[in-house]
């Protein structure tokens, strides 16, 4: 078994400062130098998984390969490292507790008070080490929330303990921030002071610091925040705001972060890697000439973070054909069969988003009608793929208020269905067709010349489904059903033949991009953006 380190990321001072960056950027730098390093959130809510909160509340629900429903986090951590995350690299309070309660039910620990400590820092601690099991190089824990969350305690207290069970195995990086007050031109290290303070309170040294900071931190600053949070002065590292976050594992290199780490392991540190791969799509990112002005047609346009994963995997499909996509977020309930024209105007391509209930969902067929008749570029993802088959049927097949039965019940047309495993399920909180399916992917598929297998495999996160029973109507009028599961038959793909580029993809193909491994149905979508401009 491999001698695992195990490295933490906590935050001081607010939230929102970017721990996921932060870990990810250092897995990178890891990963360059040759060792295997995976990642783990640990999310201090009670909910089992973010899979039932609304993405006002947290963001996009990130989908692994194995069904599990994540923190969005996850989703940098694959999309820097192209190391597939799992059900055990996120973990909240609310799993934690289900296991030591289903144990106490059990009579795992007869006659005994469960307490917080030991009982509930024992699992948080038995869900760190389970990941080093694996063979891992690096095992990077990120907590969630800020240091002096009531809920994060029992993870502060668990770093405290693994100090002691895990002597010289263990690095603790601190992010807080270092705000700058214009009016006396000063930046500031009280805060950060303030919350090394409150981590000690609680026993845990930091290592390491990491300042986030909109302005270059001065000798003096540094110098100052090492002398007062007792760190050594390689160990405080600026980490300025950068135009793309995947600038910030060059950041991250020029701070020396993974070597202040790799001392503190006593690991010695070797030649620099050169990241010439990764600097060279950092650099199509920033410079792209070409421009797509791209519509993604969603609800939640007040929060970009909830479509997180589409945009970041436009923004690689983009670099991968050395263009820049212009991301434009349109309210779907704002756009009827009158206005759609005005509002699609200048648009190179239309990606209307997944979703769940009916709320926009008669906006996104009107732009759907718009594209399909105007041949501009169409990528339909899950519920956007759904919205694209009743748009189909209304106004091709003539079904008069075909609809999913997600939206109406009664429908005289259920073009979309509840999908037959789905009717018997009770419990909404994990029970989705969730994870990795395979799909056939037809060689007539406008994809097939990206993906170059007739085999694929793409995540899902749904229950309703195209209803087989329309299938041979919708081939016969031009709609077809070019991607199938080859074991359950549900339509996985369909395509307008004739049409530019008109794609419905039931699968979410933005869970699967990274950084070097673009997508290739984002490539092929934004190729035929690019061939209309
Ligand atoms: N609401 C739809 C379903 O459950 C689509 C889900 C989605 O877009 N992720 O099938």
């Amino acid at each position: 078994m491999k001698n695992t380190n195990y490295i933490f990321i906590t935050g001081g001072v607010t939230s929102s400062l970017g721990k996921g960056i932060i870990s990810s950027s250092l897995a990178k730098l890891l990963q360059a130098r040759g060792f295997s390093v995976t990642i783990q959130k640990l999310d201090p809510y009670i909910n089992i998984d973010p899979g039932t909160l609304n993405p006002y509340e947290h963001g996009e629900c990130f989908v692994t390969d194995d069904g599990a429903e994540t923190d969005l986090d996850l989703g940098h951590y694959e999309r820097f490292t192209d190391v597939r995350t799992s059900q055990a690299n996120n973990v909240t309070t609310g799993r934690i507790y289900q296991s030591v309660i289903d144990k106490e039910r059990r009579g795992d620990y007869l006659g005994k008070t469960v307490q917080v400590i030991p009982h509930i820092t024992d699992e948080i601690k038995r869900r760190i080490r389970l990941l080093g099991k694996k063979e891992y190089d690096f095992v990077i824990t990120e907590i969630g929330g800020t240091v002096g969350d009531i809920e994060s305690f029992p993870y502060i207290e668990a770093i405290r303990q693994l100090k002691w069970d895990l002597e010289g195995k263990i690095a603790v990086i601190h992010l807080t921030l270092v705000p700058y007050l214009a009016a006396s031109k000063e930046l500031k290290t009280k805060p950060t002071q303030n919350s090394v303070k409150m981590l000690l309170e609680n026993g845990v040294q930091p290592d390491i610091l990491v300042l986030r900071t909109e302005h270059s931190l001065t000798k003096e600053v540094r110098e100052k925040v090492a002398r007062f949070c007792n760190v050594t002065l390689s160990s405080v590292i600026e980490s300025i705001d950068a135009s793309t976050i995947y600038e910030v594992p060059l950041l991250m290199q020029r701070e020396k972060l993974d070597e202040a780490v790799l001392q503190k392991f006593n690991i010695p540190v070797k030649a620099k890697p050169e990241l010439k791969e990764w600097k060279s799509v950092v650099a199509k990112i920033k410079n792209a000439k070409c421009k797509l002005n791209i519509a993604l047609v969603g609800k939640y346009v007040e929060l970009p973070d909830a479509y997180k994963s589409i945009n970041e995997s436009l923004i690689h499909a983009g670099a991968g054909i050395d263009c820049k996509p212009k991301i434009s977020l349109l309210q779907s309930e704002n756009i009827t069969d009158k206005n759609v024209a005005d509002i699609l105007k200048g648009f190179d391509g239309v990606l209307v988003a997944p979703g769940f209930g009916h709320r926009g969902i008669e906006g996104k067929i009107s732009a759907i009608k718009y594209v399909r008749e105007n041949n501009i570029p169409f990528l339909g993802i899950c519920l956007g793929m759904q919205c694209a088959v009743i748009e189909f049927a209304r106004n091709v097949l003539n079904l008069k208020d075909a609809n999913s039965t997600e939206m109406h019940q009664n429908t005289p047309y259920p073009v979309i269905d509840l999908m037959d495993e789905q009717k018997t399920v009770i419990n909404l909180g994990g029970t989705m067709r969730l994870g990795a399916y395979k799909c056939k992917l037809s060689k007539k598929s406008k994809l097939f010349s990206e993906y170059k297998s007739e085999e694929i495999s793409e995540r899902h996160r749904h229950r309703y489904e195209f209803n087989n029973k329309y299938l041979k109507y919708f081939e016969n009028n031009g709609m077809k059903a070019t991607g199938i599961n080859p074991d359950s038959e549900l339509v996985e793909i369909v395509e307008l033949e004739e049409h530019k580029w008109f794609t419905g993809v039931q699968f979410h193909p933005e869970y699967k991009s990274t950084v070097l491994n673009p997508h290739p149905v984002f490539i092929s979508f934004l190729k035929a953006c690019k061939t209309k401009k």
